[in-house]
């Protein structure tokens, strides 16, 4: 996840602890509780009377109380394999364990998505909240978790072990409380997070279940940052194809190599903004046959990224732009002595978007993270699962599992479970908030119209 900071708060917990008092003395205007986060004082009201409920109280000792547990969960998830299109091992373990703690009808959908649907009393919204089964590490990869000076060290072990554990302990929460949601609770344990799988998991969940009305992707470790914005890509491999010949005899045909070099080079002069922020790299290059062969083949791939979807049309035009420049001067240059031709082929789409910071989901969870005792340093714009709902105007928002990690996407990772409990736990408060709790308090997220 790249991350950006948009905005701090030196005590936001202070902030929303002064936010709840201030609601129960019946204040009725937001307040602020960081540089960007305002609590309606309503949310705050609805919030305070779940987190006074008793039974709401217990399940938090309890989450506390099983962290050890979630801990060797964690562990155990993290040891099964799931490379990108390779996740199938991981989620049928995944599955047994919706299964065994609260949830015997879920299933494995046709992407792969392992989907575990908690019922409510059917008065309220349906919420959907994820984490991905799959890590950016290939099959051979060693996973064996190792414990080091109270760290836990292992490829995956935060990105996504911890969100993926999360979920688990909130279905086996629900199911052995007395609690009786308003709303329904889609569980999802998904594929297709990184990479080039290109979000696929999620995009089948929202083709498939148009209803959701609010979605929250759980994604690494920490309890300081939510995610409200998408950072939106398109990825593409750019293909050259020439006649190709011998480098002697030959000589004065075009190049499908040096066409592509011209073509880098006017991508590698373009200027993007730095507000929104927008990039691109070629990645990789290939191509040729020999060192004596004037080359038939060429390819590049490429990676453009903007927080605005504005933005990003505009630099792939350009970019466009800037290869078939580069083809044309290759075939002028050799007199049109042979013809390069060029193909572009789209290998990731990822749409940018962003959920208001006055939306109730992103209130809810400034709320839970400091009932929890995190604190909300920055909202994050960030490539996430969100991205999906985001695009298409659902409220969505990536939060993490608490704890402490660092060496994501690298063989190091590792997860630190220092107040770890917190994770969940904050969770729990959201997912709660959200929904609504027959008897205590009405469900903060708002059902879309049909
Ligand atoms: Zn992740």
């Amino acid at each position: 996840m790249g991350l950006i900071r948009r905005g701090g708060c030196q005590a936001v917990t202070a902030c929303l602890l002064s936010v709840l008092w201030s609601a129960q003395l019946g204040a009725q205007t937001p307040v602020p509780v960081s540089a960007e986060v305002r609590v309606d004082s309503s949310v705050a009201v609805e919030f305070g009377q779940l987190t006074a409920n008793a039974q709401v109280r217990a399940a938090l000792e309890a989450i506390a109380a099983g962290e050890p547990e979630t801990i060797a969960e964690q562990i155990r998830l993290t040891e099964i394999p799931a490379p990108p299109f390779l996740e199938q091992q991981r989620a049928e373990y995944y599955l047994q364990q919706m299964q065994r703690r609260g949830l015997p009808e879920a299933y494995i959908d046709a992407e792969g998505n392992v989907i575990g649907l908690y019922r409510g009393s059917g008065e309220g919204p349906l919420l959907a909240i994820a984490a991905h089964l799959d890590t950016v590490f290939p099959l051979e990869t060693d996973l064996a978790v190792e414990q080091r000076d109270g760290r836990y060290y292992a490829p995956g072990i935060s990105d996504d072990g911890r969100g993926l554990t999360v979920l688990l302990t909130l279905i086996e929460t629900l199911s052995s409380s007395a609690i009786t949601t308003r709303g329904d609770i889609l569980f999802i344990g998904n594929v297709g997070e990184e990479g080039l799988g290109d979000l696929r998991g999620i995009k089948a969940i929202f083709r498939d279940f148009p209803k959701i009305d609010g979605f929250v992707s759980i994604d690494g470790s920490g309890l300081n940052g939510i995610t409200t914005g998408a950072t939106g890509s398109r990825r593409f491999e750019v293909v050259f194809t020439g006649p190709g010949g011998h480098s002697f005899s030959a000589f004065g045909l075009v190049s499908a190599i040096h066409a592509m070099g011209r073509a880098i080079a006017n991508i590698s002069e373009l200027e993007t903004p730095s507000e929104p922020k927008t990039t691109f790299t070629v990645g990789t290059v290939s191509g040729g046959t020999s060192v004596n062969s004037i080359a038939a083949h060429a390819a590049f791939e490429l990676d453009m990224r903007s927080n605005d979807a504005g933005e990003l049309v505009r630099l792939e035009q350009r970019v466009r732009e800037a290869v078939q420049a580069g083809v044309a001067a290759e075939n002028t240059r050799w007199d049109n002595n042979g013809e390069i031709t060029v193909d572009f082929r789209l290998i990731g789409d990822r749409p940018s978007g962003s959920t208001s910071v006055d939306n109730p989901i992103v209130q809810v969870a400034a709320l839970a993270m400091a009932e929890a005792g995190g604190e909300l340093q920055a909202l994050r714009i960030s490539s996430t699962d969100s991205n999906i709902p985001m695009a298409l105007g659902i409220p969505a928002i990536t939060i993490t599992g608490g704890g402490d990690s660092g060496g994501e996407h690298s063989p190091e990772e590792w997860f630190d479970p220092r107040d770890s409990e917190r994770g969940p736990q904050m969770a729990w408060l959201l997912v709660l908030g959200l929904v609504g709790v027959e008897g205590t308090s009405a469900p903060l997220l708002q059902r879309r119209a049909p």
